[in-house]
């Protein structure tokens, strides 16, 4: 793959194994220094109820635009970050600004922040929300992280005290790309989730009309509702997407039929143009 056929900062004669461990290599080198030479920073994509539009909060998505490389796909880039323990570096900058950006936002829209499994098997990263939270003085109430599954694969309950912590605190969790991974249950009595995110491949396959994506959402809509527990839909982009998630039963949603992602001023314009909506 060459640097043209899109993603590879490499040469095409080189084998690609070769190419993909030599890129890896020297992406790692430079998000090594994104930090300090402030190359990263956070979109905001809104998050809103399904039925009235009501802007609910955003999802803090990372971003990392290199000086030469341009902007990198965290799809790409935050498993470098994870293999090169830099994870908790970068994951405790991403909770303190998102704490201290949405700080300011007006009417009390709420903030999710991805945690890598990583951080959660790390028990200091209970004092970096703490501290995030007193420093911003953003109410707990109005953050929200969020896990994938994969947290639960490795053995041991590390995890699952740090999560309770986090919960003590005051702080919501929800499930990210729920039905992607892998799935025991089991967790979902051990750890109090306040909201599930069904993925947007269930999304996708149901708006065509397949009966067991279908059936696959009202089941987990059902759970959720049971456990006291809202769900959102991710990746909305068409009517008939939204149409069909509404009548699902699906709490809130997100995706580009809504909004993309958003500069952290036009986030905070929204808010404060949905505030004047609601006072009018
Ligand atoms: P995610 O947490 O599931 O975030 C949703 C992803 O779906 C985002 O991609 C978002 O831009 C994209 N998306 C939203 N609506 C739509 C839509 O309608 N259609 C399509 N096709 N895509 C949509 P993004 O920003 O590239 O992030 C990808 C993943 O990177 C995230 O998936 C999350 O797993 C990870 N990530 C992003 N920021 C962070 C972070 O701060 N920390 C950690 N650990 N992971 C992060
Ligand atoms: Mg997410
Ligand atoms: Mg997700
Ligand atoms: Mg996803």
């Amino acid at each position: 793959r060459s640097k043209d056929q899109g993603g590879g900062v490499f040469h095409a004669y080189e084998p690609q194994l070769h190419v993909e461990a030599e890129e890896r290599r020297v992406l790692e080198m430079a998000l090594r220094k994104a930090l300090e030479n402030q190359e990263l920073y956070l979109d905001y994509q809104p998050v809103v109820d399904a039925r009235s539009g009501t802007l609910r909060g955003f999802e803090a998505l990372l971003r990392w635009r290199h000086p030469a490389f341009g902007l990198i796909s965290p799809v790409k880039f935050i498993p470098i970050a994870e293999e090169a323990r830099l994870i908790a570096e970068i994951g405790a900058w991403v909770v303190r600004t998102a704490c201290a950006e949405a700080a300011s936002w007006p009417g009390g829209v709420h903030v999710a922040v991805n945690v890598s499994p990583e951080q959660l098997h790390n028990p200091q990263f209970v004092t970096v929300v703490a501290e995030a939270l007193s420093d911003s003085g953003l109410s707990p109430q109005r953050l929200e992280l969020e896990v994938t599954e994969s947290v639960f694969l490795r053995e041991g309950t590390g995890a699952v005290r740090v999560l309770g912590d986090i919960l003590a605190l005051g702080v919501g969790l929800s499930l990210d790309d729920f039905g992607t991974g892998y799935s025991s249950l089991g967790y979902l009595s051990s750890t109090r989730f306040s909201s599930i995110k069904i993925d947007r491949s269930f999304v996708q396959t149901a708006a065509t009309g397949r009966a067991e994506a279908i059936a696959i959402i009202r089941a987990v809509v059902a759970m959720a509702d049971s456990l006291n527990m809202t769900t959102t839909a991710e990746g909305v982009e068409t009517e008939a997407e939204l149409r069909m998630v509404q009548e699902l039963g699906c709490r809130s949603i997100q995706g580009y039929y809504f909004g993309r992602p958003l500069p952290v001023e036009e986030a905070r314009a929204l808010t404060q143009r949905h505030q004047q909506t609601r006072a009018a």
